[in-house]
């Protein structure tokens, strides 16, 4: 892991502490995880994240997050 990486701004909230600046590397491939930025807990995948910020804040992006937070704590 090198630390390059780059903040974002998610619509929907981290799970763990209601933060929306999430961090990934700069790379930005499709697999790429995400990170909170402010708690460091995964949260989706990078092509997860460019769904949400297309869809915007709603209950489906809410869904996503909510199904990738969960498989990331396996
Ligand atoms: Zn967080």
């Amino acid at each position: 892991m090198s630390g390059l990486s780059e903040n974002f701004r998610l619509p929907v909230a981290c799970p763990s502490c209601g933060s929306h600046l999430m961090r990934v590397s700069q790379v930005k491939n499709p697999d790429d995880k995400v990170f909170c930025a402010s708690c460091s807990r995964f949260v989706c995948l990078y092509h997860e994240a460019c769904t949400v910020l297309e869809q915007g804040p709603c209950s489906e992006s809410e869904a996503l997050i909510e199904q990738a937070v969960n498989r990331g704590d396996r």
